[in-house]
This record gives C-alpha cells, structure tokens and sequence, in this order.
C-alpha cells in the first residue's frame, strides 16, 4: 500500500464524510519510542491523547533483536519486547492506541486535521508528529534473508556483536565514514565499500577513515550478494562495474552494515511543515516546535544526526511538554476572550 498517496479531496467520491470526523484534544503519530513516551508523558498531563500507530506498530525497533544500550534494561531487551513495554506503559495512563496511518494532513486552519487511512478526519488542537526515518537498504534479497543475523543499518546499536570480528561498511557519506570509524575501533577488519572512486564524506571524516589501519576501503566496489550458513560469511562484490575490469570478488565478513542514508517518513506533512533538504523536518532549536503552532515533532523524523531510541523517546517527553504548554496557554487566551 503507497502509504502517502495523496487524496482527491476535489472529488466527492474520496471526500471524507462528515460522520468520520472526531474532534481529540492531542494527536501522536507514530508508535515508535518517541510516539509512545510522548503518550505516556501527554496522558499523565491528562490531554487524553489518541496515538494512530502507522503500518509498522512499535517502530524499527520491532525490527531488531537485542536492544543493550536503552537505559534501565541491564541485562538487554529485545527490540518487539520493549517496544510493547513502551505501548502498555502508555495505555495505562489512558492513551488510546488505535491502529491507522495518517495519508493526508490539512494544517491551514484553526484547528489540525490530519486524515486517516484516507476515509476518516481527526481534529486535534495539538498534533505530535513521531514517524520516523527509515534506513535504505540496496534491495538485495539477500539483506533480507540475513536480517538480524549479520545485516544492520545501525552500527552504534549492533557494532558490539561483532567486537573482534571482520565486517564491511556500504557507503561513501559521512555517515558510512562515521559508523566505519566507530566499527574500527570494535572490530579487528573494516572493509568500506564504496561504489565511486571518491568519497562523498567531508574532508574530516575522509582523513579519520583513510588513517585508520584497520579500514581499507574497497573503492568502486558494490555488494551483490551476501553468503552464510547461519549467518553472513561473505560477500559478493562487483569490481569496476561496467568496465572492461570489471569482476568478482568473494569478501569473508561476520557483519553487513548498510549506511547508504535514511529516509525521513515526512512527504505526507510537507505541504506545511518546513523541512530540510533530506525531508527531516525543523524544530526550533531546544525545542519540539515546527514552524506551525500546535504542531510539534519528535524523534527520528526531526533528527538526522542521532537516531537512538533513547533520543526519539526524550524527544517524545519534549514534544508532550511542548504541547501540553502551548494547550494551557490556548485555553488561558480563550477565557481572558
Ligand atoms: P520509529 O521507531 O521509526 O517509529 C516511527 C513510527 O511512525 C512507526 O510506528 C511507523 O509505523 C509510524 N509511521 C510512519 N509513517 C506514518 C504515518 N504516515 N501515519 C502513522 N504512523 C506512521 N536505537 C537504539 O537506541 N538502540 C538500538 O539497539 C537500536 N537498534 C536498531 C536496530 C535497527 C535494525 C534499526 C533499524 C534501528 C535501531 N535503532 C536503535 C534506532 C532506533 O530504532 C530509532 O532511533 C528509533 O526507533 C526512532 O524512534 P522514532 O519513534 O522516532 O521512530
Ligand atoms: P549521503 O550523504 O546521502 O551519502 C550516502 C552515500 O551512500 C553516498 O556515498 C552514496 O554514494 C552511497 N550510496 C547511496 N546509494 C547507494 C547504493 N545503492 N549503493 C552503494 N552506495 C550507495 O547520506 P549520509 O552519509 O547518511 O549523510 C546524510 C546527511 O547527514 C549528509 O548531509 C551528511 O553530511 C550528514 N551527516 C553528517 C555527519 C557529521 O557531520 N558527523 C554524520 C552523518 C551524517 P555516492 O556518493 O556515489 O552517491
């Protein structure tokens, strides 16, 4: 289903229908840990939030195992596991979890709508936008068959499991850079496999890859396929593609890290929501605030530099704390009217 397709509202056929409209005083989207710490903060506020969960219920952590860097957890956790924590923590103070996605957001007027599963409005005095970023994968069949099991797109939440090991590193950003420099100092091999012959990384990180010895970077090199038993043994690589050098090569790794970019869930707010040339959308610095008032972002989705669980869910506490101030002032306003 294309999640963001956006809706005819010129057309009577596809116009939601006044019966469909429910009017909540805060609504959250997305039930990552930003989406639900922002519930269980608004609803101990007593805004009675509605959170709508989106296709992917519980976020990326739903699709990860062990998750052993959140705070409280000191033996780990796995990722579905504490996500459901984080779900029954919010219900038990009134949250109201419904599943749906928001296809369609109209933030002109006075109050918000946001749309939902294209047939139903949702009129909230304060929205808290918590829909993450997706990581990109290259589409190999093989990155899905060795998920969890030698293939992530987070070096800072999986590097540990291969402390001592050899891995490979996708990308030429700053990204790849940063996550190749931080596995180097894990993990006895790093390959950093880059599909030109130049690094896009700033100069900085560049010089911190290219002087780190355990890093040998495998230029104008692209992963095709991935082997193992049980897990990643290997990779295959095509070298000099579409050159009269081009040919295979065979690379034994333990992990497969992806750091080819993440894709900020925000095409369906970008009508009215500022956001950066990735898509992330801006706060105001400090703050949870866009450039709408009432409308506040938390987590993944306003955040391309940190992307942890325990940053989306302090975010979320911010974004909850935003809105319930901004409500209070509203209705302060109202009454001095
Ligand atoms: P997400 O978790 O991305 O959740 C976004 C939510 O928004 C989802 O519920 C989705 O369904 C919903 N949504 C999207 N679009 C819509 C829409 N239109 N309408 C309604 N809902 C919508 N971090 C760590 O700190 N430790 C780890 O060990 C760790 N391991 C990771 C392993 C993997 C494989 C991955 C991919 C990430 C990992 N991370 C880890 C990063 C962490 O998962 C993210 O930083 C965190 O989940 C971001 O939280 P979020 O709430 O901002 O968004
Ligand atoms: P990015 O700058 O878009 O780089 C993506 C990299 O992945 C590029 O090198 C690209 O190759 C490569 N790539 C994309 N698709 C690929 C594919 N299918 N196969 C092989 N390689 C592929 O993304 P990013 O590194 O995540 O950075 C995003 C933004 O965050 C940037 O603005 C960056 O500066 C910033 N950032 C900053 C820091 C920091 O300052 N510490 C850290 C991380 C990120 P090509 O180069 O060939 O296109």
């Amino acid at each position: 289903m294309d999640i963001f397709k956006p809706l005819d509202l010129s057309s009577d056929t596809q116009k939601p229908s006044i019966e469909s409209t429910e009017k909540v005083r805060c609504l959250i989207i997305g039930s990552g840990p930003a989406g639900y710490t922002a519930a269980i903060y608004s609803a101990r506020a007593n805004l009675k939030p509605v959170l709508y969960t989106g296709l992917q219920m519980g976020g990326q952590l739903t699709t990860t195992t062990e998750v052993e860097n959140y705070p409280g957890y000191p033996d780990g956790v796995t990722g579905p596991a504490m996500m459901e924590d984080l779900k029954k923590q919010a219900e038990r103070f009134g949250t109201e979890v419904r599943f749906g996605i928001a296809t369609k957001v109209d933030f002109s007027g006075k109050t918000h709508k946001v749309i939902i599963d294209e047939e139903k409005v949702v009129e909230a005095d304060a929205v808290i936008i918590a829909t993450g970023a997706t990581a990109r994968y290259l589409g190999l069949e093989a990155e899905s068959k060795y998920s969890g099991m030698g293939v992530s797109a987070c070096a800072t939440c999986d590097g540990f499991f291969y402390k001592g090991k050899d891995v490979a590193v996708v990308g030429g950003g700053d990204t790849a850079a940063e996550e190749a420099t931080y596995l180097a100092g894990l993990c006895r091999k790093v390959y950093l496999v880059v599909r030109r012959n130049v690094l896009r990384a700033s100069k900085a990180m560049q010089d911190r890859v290219l002087h780190t010895p355990n890093i040998e970077v495998l230029w104008e090199h692209q992963a095709i396929d991935l082997f193992g038993e049980n897990g990643v043994e290997g990779v295959v690589l095509v070298k000099h593609k579409g050159t009269p050098q081009e040919e295979i090569v065979k690379v034994m790794i333990d992990g497969f890290f992806l750091a080819i970019g993440h894709t900020p869930n925000s095409d369906v707010f970008k009508d009215f929501l500022e956001t950066n040339e990735a898509g992330y959308i801006i706060t105001i610095p400090g703050t949870s605030k866009t450039n709408i008032p009432g409308i506040f972002a938390a987590g993944d989705i306003q955040d391309p530099v940190y992307r942890q669980a325990v940053t989306a869910a302090g975010s979320g506490c911010m974004a909850a704390i935003d809105a319930e101030r901004y409500l209070t002032e509203k209705s302060n306003q109202n009454e001095n009217i």
